[in-house]
């Protein structure tokens, strides 16, 4: 019988549509909200800037007396500093000294810039012309009070957070941070530190998909090593299922006898997914525990990294009540060739480069699934579509920036 692999894209929409959003609500202070997920629509309580402000030094007039061919002539009749406006109404005719950011007093409407102005015993002289508006930043200019700043499901940048620290916000309804588990499957595994035995290696990939779940706004919750044994890992995902949303695991998800996640995880709760149609990370499995969502990642350090980032940050980003985030991916022209055969969708790790307005991108030497150097020397994934033959050199591939969005 012809082996069921299912292709990427497709896990994906299976998978995001399996994974709902936590319930859980926060509020939070503004200042702890970085990275958190708002849970509310956020509309303007107030008009930013809250008065109409000055973008420059010099002086404001009323554009309507500076009409026909400079210079125009202004007496002065007063001063307006940031956050110490001019007092009293300006007569007609005149203009006020003003800084940048400082209040433009009622009635006018322009500010001449410094540079165009010069003054003697009289008053102030425009050189230039002055319309309606200009250098004035009109109240509400940013955002007018009343409408919407930033949707729910927005995960909150350090450049909102100033937004909404300048409208007088302090703290808003978040998502709550969901638990995800963490462990390796694996008789070889210790953890680093220990004492290899023959034919044991150290835990490579723990450490590495907690610091991707740490990105998120989640809780990692680490269970350790858990050797190739049935009752252990029924044991571990059992924990894990009374304690978090998510449990992510790596090895033991393949076809050898000592492969046993899948069928504990078929047993505890139901397998919903396995084997992609994908290279590397081919023996993926998806399923759900109780309640937890159960990501099974190969054990191979590739493969677990790109299918963690492919499938798993997705689907914990629609957990933390997220719309997932479109991959990035960006054109560029390859060095050196890559063989492919069509058939399965492949992700090489690569080096992308601006040269002469371009980016170019050379793989990572030897692309092994086990070879972690193939990782740690790349900053993209090049992505090789399921039906490419051979790429060419100089063939334009599209790349995927690791650290952006991915
Ligand atoms: P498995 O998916 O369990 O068949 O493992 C595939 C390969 O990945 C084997 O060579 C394992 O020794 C290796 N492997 C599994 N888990 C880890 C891990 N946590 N760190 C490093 N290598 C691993
Ligand atoms: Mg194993």
């Amino acid at each position: 019988m012809a082996e069921q692999r299912t292709d990427l894209d497709a896990a994906r929409r299976r998978i995001l549509a399996d994974v709902q959003p936590t319930r859980e609500r926060a509020r939070v202070a503004l200042r702890d909200a970085l990275g958190r997920v708002l849970a509310d629509r956020i509309v303007a309580p107030m008009d930013l800037p809250p008065f109409p402000a000055s973008a420059m030094d010099g002086y404001a007039l009323r554009s309507g007396d500076a009409v026909g061919a400079p210079p125009h002539r202004f007496t002065l009749a007063g001063t307006s500093y940031a956050g110490r406006p001019a007092s009293g109404p300006v007569p007609k005719g005149a203009c006020v000294r003003i800084f940048t950011g400082a209040l433009v007093p009622d009635g006018l409407d322009a500010v001449a810039i410094q540079e165009d102005c010069t003054h003697d015993e009289n008053g102030i002289l425009v050189h230039a012309p002055v319309g309606p508006g200009d250098h004035v930043r009109r109240a509400g200019h940013d955002v007018p009070a009343g409408t919407p700043m930033l949707d729910p499901g927005r995960r909150l940048t350090e450049y909102d957070l100033g937004w909404l620290a300048a409208c007088g916000i302090t703290s808003v309804a978040v998502h709550g941070c969901p638990r995800i588990a963490v462990f390796s499957t694996g008789d070889e595994l210790v953890e680093p530190g220990g004492v290899l035995g023959p034919g044991q290696i150290f835990d490579a990939n723990r450490i590495t998909l907690s610091a991707l779940l740490a990105q998120l706004p989640v809780h990692v919750v680490d269970l350790g090593i858990v050797p190739d044994d049935p009752g252990a890992i029924r044991e571990a995902l059992e924990r894990a299922d009374h304690d978090c949303q998510a449990v992510v695991t790596s090895g033991g998800v393949s076809v050898g006898e000592a492969d046993h996640v899948r069928d504990v995880v078929a047993d505890v709760g139901r397998l919903e997914l396995w084997k992609l149609n994908l290279k590397p990370g081919k023996p993926l499995a998806y399923g759900r525990l109780r309640n937890a969502a159960f990501f099974g990642l190969p054990g191979n350090p590739v493969s677990t990294v790109v299918t963690a980032l492919m499938l798993v940050k997705p689907a914990l980003e629609r957990l933390c009540g997220m719309e997932p985030e479109a991959v990035l991916a960006v054109p560029a022209v390859l060095r050196g060739g890559i063989r492919h055969q069509p058939g399965r969708e492949e992700f090489q790790r690569g080096t992308v480069s601006s040269r002469h307005g371009r980016l170019e991108v050379t793989v990572t030497g030897d692309q092994s699934s086990n070879r972690l150097a193939s990782f740690s020397r790349a900053n993209c994934l090049v992505r090789i579509p399921k039906d490419a033959g051979d790429l060419m050199e100089g063939a334009e591939v599209q790349v995927l920036l690791l650290g952006r969005g991915l």
